[in-house]
């Protein structure tokens, strides 16, 4: 099988690459073409997965091709973009026919629930990577960005904390366990939903935003960095899964929380006058603490007290747990 038959076969005729709304031209010519509507702004994110660091190599395409593009919404659903189409870059070892239709049956699983379209992409031989980028719509100026934190804003997530990290054992088959708990562990692993709704919500009302995907207090370190105020985070309210409290002793299962990667659940701050109304519609949202002047994440104990976190967040290039 060729590249242009294996693009055509896979990617062409997926059910994702069926135009959609805002694009004019799909996969097919030297570039898509995308229409945004008057007075909208195109949000841009790139993600790559690596075979063996961000995945291990002989997991299940399905699941893979799920998440890939699960977090890379994510990141336009923190912006409270509106997807419109993504890209596919994937490098192969191998055109192997099974693995290539698993990964386009989860692109297009999860391409349908964040009604999002595949509008191009390229197809190279090597170790296997892929990268996705995604393209969003977001009324000009309304973007969540994550400089706009003010002292006397609330501190919020917009979900548990913890399960993305909590499922990593299992993933990596370490730890061996087929109880319910352990399956929504790895449910939400393999396809943790972009809060796409929620960053929509959230236009016009959060000052600051992202979706957390090193570890809550590595993410935060960006909005206090970002916006030049420091975030209190208060260790007791922080919303656990029965899944992860099921799975773990409360204090691994708060530094899952922490400092743990992949939850992809939205972080922001809001000012506290519209905190009844979201919380109205989107039941899941948790206070878990406070913008105040200064710098840096502070994290409190039950008694109120600052106590030093645990490891930070995942860094590539980093020196790990200082
Ligand atoms: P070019 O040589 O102009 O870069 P390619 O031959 O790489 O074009 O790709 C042909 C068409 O197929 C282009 O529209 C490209 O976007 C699309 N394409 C290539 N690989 C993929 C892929 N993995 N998924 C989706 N579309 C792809
Ligand atoms: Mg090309």
């Amino acid at each position: 099988m060729g590249e242009f038959e294996l693009i055509r076969r896979y990617f062409v005729a997926a059910a994702c690459a069926a135009a959609g709304e805002g694009i004019a031209l799909g996969i097919g010519d030297d570039c898509a073409l995308l229409q945004l509507p008057a007075g909208e702004q195109l949000a841009v994110s790139t993600d790559t997965l690596v075979a063996g660091v961000h995945f291990p190599v002989l997991c299940d395409p399905f699941l893979l091709g799920q998440r890939a593009l699960a977090v890379s919404v994510s990141d336009l659903a923190a912006m409270g973009a509106t997807p419109v189409g993504f890209t596919l870059a994937l490098t192969l070892p191998a055109a192997d026919a099974d693995w290539l239709q698993g990964l386009a049956r989860g692109l297009d699983a999860m391409a349908r629930d964040c009604a999002i379209s595949l509008i191009g992409g390229d197809t190279t031989r090597g170790p296997l990577s892929l990268t996705l980028t995604v393209f969003g719509r977001v009324p000009a100026g309304q973007a969540l960005t994550r400089a706009g934190a003010r002292p006397g804003d609330l501190l919020c997530v917009g979900g548990s904390l913890g399960d993305g990290a909590g499922a990593l054992p299992l993933v990596l088959g370490e730890r061996d366990d087929d109880s319910h708990e352990a399956r929504a562990l790895l449910a939400h692993y393999w396809s943790p939903p972009p809060q796409i709704g929620l960053g929509l919500a959230l236009r016009g009302k959060a000052s600051a935003a992202l979706d957390i995907s090193d570890g809550l207090l590595a993410d935060c370190g960006h909005i206090a960095a970002a916006s030049a105020v420091a975030l209190v985070v208060e260790r007791e309210r922080l919303p656990l899964s029965a899944g992860l409290r099921a799975l773990y002793p409360r204090e691994p299962a708060l530094n899952h929380a922490l400092a743990g990667g992949d939850d992809y659940r939205l972080a922001f701050t809001l000012p506290p006058q519209h905190l009844a109304s979201l919380l109205a519609e989107w039941p899941g949202v948790t206070v878990i603490g406070r913008v105040e002047a200064g710098t840096g994440v502070h994290l409190l104990d039950a008694d109120g007290r600052d106590i030093r976190p645990p490891a930070r967040g995942f860094q590539h290039f980093g020196s790990q747990g200082d």
